[in-house]
């Protein structure tokens, strides 16, 4: 006989993990993504699937190992991140795109749903860590968003050095940074409207930005979102990931939203804030509504993408309108679910 109850097997196929609290222990957990979008199965080899796989599980240990041990969820968050910043397999810290112009800009926030304070940067080109800046501003300044030259000043005030712009520069961005210019260029020449022509890229170029969300045994959430934008942007253009209630969004008793996709409808339909409103006024659980959110509004509007989010108590949602959506998730003392695609 099937050990788990039909409501979370059916929930698993949807790649939903409900682990229920034991009664002893408040519940805890974390669930990270690693960008939605084009992820086809053809196109990925066996080892570079099990590269991303490796990594999403290194990234979801360190923060559930804290966890485990009673620490903080924004330590969770920051932790989990880090570990996917300096891996250039994502589209943040040392994976981070291109922009047209061939530099790169990062964006990164971060929230506490225990004080509701948060903290963001838009448009950084020398911090290694963009979600470490993030948390400086929450904690160490009187702001919540810093930008560009603004928000480095601040970082050189806290002692956090500035690494070189090439720091950033790879390979495999900046060849599809060029695929990206050469369609960009043969599509305006086409309709002569750049805006038409940058919109109907591939998503393969657009996504990838990676995220935490978790509760820690105190029953505190957290939410962090850190990415280098979107492939050929604009320079200058700032994405939904440091916009709170966009990219991120976190409330202690209702739950926490990490998001990721094409940032201008995330930040149009405030998709992580709408998610945590509808839990909260409208009794939703966390699947219903991040599943209306993703699968209905954005859909419906035309926007691609995916969130995580998890709950108070310690429900994980994971719903993307895209192929895949690089995710994983580890509540409880449950051994961690890795998955890209609907199915695995
Ligand atoms: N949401 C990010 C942005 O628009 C991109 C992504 O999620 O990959 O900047």
């Amino acid at each position: 006989m099937n050990k788990y109850p039909a409501i979370f097997t059916a929930l698993f196929s949807l790649g939903v993990a409900m682990s229920p609290a034991s009664a002893q222990e408040n519940p805890f957990g974390i669930a990270i993504h690693g960008g939605a979008g084009t992820i086809s199965k053809a196109k990925l080899t066996e080892e570079q699937e099990q590269a991303y796989r490796d990594k999403l599980e290194e990234a979801v240990n360190a923060g559930h190992k804290i966890l485990a041990k009673g620490g903080d969820s924004l330590d969770a968050v920051k932790a989990a991140i880090n570990i996917l910043e300096d891996s250039p397999l994502f589209n943040a810290g040392m994976g981070a795109v291109y922009t047209f112009d061939g530099t790169h800009e990062l964006d990164a926030s971060i929230m506490d749903g225990n004080t509701m304070n948060a903290g963001a940067v838009a448009g950084v080109k020398h911090i290694k860590n963009p979600i470490d800046l993030a948390l400086m501003v929450m904690n160490k300044s009187d702001h919540v968003m810093l930008s560009g030259v603004g928000a480095e000043e601040f970082a050189l005030t806290q002692g956090m050095p500035l690494v070189p712009a090439n720091t950033f520069d790879t390979d495999s961005r900046y060849r599809q940074l060029l695929d990206a210019k050469a369609k960009i260029n043969a599509a305006e020449s086409a309709a002569k409207d750049f805006h038409a022509s940058a919109t109907s890229l591939d998503l393969d170029y657009k996504f990838g930005t990676v995220g935490a969300v978790a509760l820690d045994k105190n029953g505190n959430l957290a939410a962090g979102t850190s990415t280098g934008g979107m492939t050929a942007k604009r320079f200058g253009r700032i994405g939904d990931s440091p916009v709170i209630g966009a990219g991120t969004y976190a409330e202690n008793g209702v739950c926490a939203v990490s998001a990721t996709g094409h940032g201008e409808y995330f930040i149009r339909y405030h998709v992580a804030a709408d998610i945590c409103a509808r839990m909260k006024y409208q009794q939703k659980n966390v699947i219903q509504a991040s599943d209306e959110v993703i699968n209905q509004r954005l859909v419906e509007a035309g926007g691609s993408g995916g969130i995580i989010a998890i709950d108070a108590q310690g429900n994980v949602a994971t719903p993307f309108n895209t192929e895949g959506m690089y995710r994983a998730s580890r509540v409880n003392k449950d051994e961690p679910l890795i998955m890209i695609w609907r199915d695995k």
